[in-house]
């Protein structure tokens, strides 16, 4: 069996415990198959992106006894691939437009008679506003050019028609929030009602986590996705977009969080826990492997 994961930090910030757990244990466990640990740097949100962050993400795991082949994956480099992938995907109906400030959401769901909001792996579940609105308009999104800057939604009704089945499932290797493992089947019915219609292109930015994440696991053939706990409901979003992009399903593990003293998560703000600090303090690399658990 072939073994490829990556870690694919956000060079928004300096790496802490959490992060060196998960680029550890994907390197060990790549190690462990005989695989490959790759490194892609999520840096799609040019407004928090630094080059300084991504050096001394570079520098850390290095430091940590990771290396890695290259040249590195940078998002911010694959933007045509990820506009030709909005491009299919509007070609064939399953996006829209949409216009809605986070207020505008906000404001709809309180409405009496949209009862209680409903939180997603996104935040709120978009009530389907302009989705609403481009079908009372007879409006035929397929037959226009995609509008590169706007903020575009996957229809998830359209979506799940278009790949003919109500069921899809993918393979958790770890587990979720509540211990989910082993086979997590997903269902048209339930991400209609608990995801909604997803964003994925942000306004000015021509991509989102979602969509990029897919596209490039595919490009690296990732086989393997090993990251936090905190990303498995976001899962449910990728296995439906591979099987509508006809790219493989990786299987995915989703590690436990590693939380501060008081139980808390840490944060990229919470720079006390940063690697680099932890290194002018004079700790050794095993000394991370042992506060970590691993
Ligand atoms: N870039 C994401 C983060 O830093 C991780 C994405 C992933 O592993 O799927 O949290």
């Amino acid at each position: 069996m072939t073994f490829t994961t990556r870690f694919a930090p956000s060079p928004t910030g300096p790496l802490h415990l959490g992060h060196a757990y998960s680029a550890m244990l994907a390197h060990d466990l790549a190690q462990r198959h005989g695989g490959t640990f790759l490194l892609r740097i999520e840096d799609i949100d040019q407004t928090r992106a630094r080059p300084q962050w991504e050096a001394q993400i570079y520098d850390d795991l290095h430091w940590l006894g990771l290396d890695w082949p290259t040249p590195v994956m940078r998002q911010s480099d694959r933007m045509a691939a990820y506009g030709a992938t909005l491009d299919r995907l509007w070609a064939r109906g399953l996006l829209y437009p949409c216009t809605c400030s986070r207020r505008d959401i906000q404001e709809a769901m309180s409405a009496p008679q949209e009862g209680a909001p409903m939180f997603g792996p996104d935040g709120l579940v978009y009530p389907g506003t302009c989705r609403l609105r481009r079908d009372e308009e007879g409006y035929a999104p397929a037959d226009h050019t995609r509008p590169v800057a706007d903020t575009l939604r996957l229809d998830m009704h359209r979506a799940w028609q278009a790949l003919g089945t109500d069921q899809l499932s993918f393979y958790e290797d770890g587990a979720g929030p509540a211990g989910e493992t082993g086979r997590i089947d997903l269902s048209a019915d339930q991400m209609q009602r608990d995801v909604g219609d997803v964003v994925l292109a942000r306004k000015g930015m021509g991509t989102s986590y979602h969509l990029s994440v897919v596209v490039d696991d595919a490009a690296q053939g990732i086989t393997h996705v090993v990251r936090g706990r905190d990303l498995f409901e976001a899962t449910q979003i990728h296995v439906l977009l591979q099987h509508l992009l006809d790219v493989p399903v990786p299987r995915y593990h989703h590690h436990r969080l590693i939380r501060d003293d008081a139980g808390k998560r840490l944060a990229k703000r919470d720079d006390a826990r940063a690697i680099a600090k932890y290194r002018e303090d004079g700790l050794s690399p095993q000394q991370i492997r042992d506060m970590t658990g691993l």
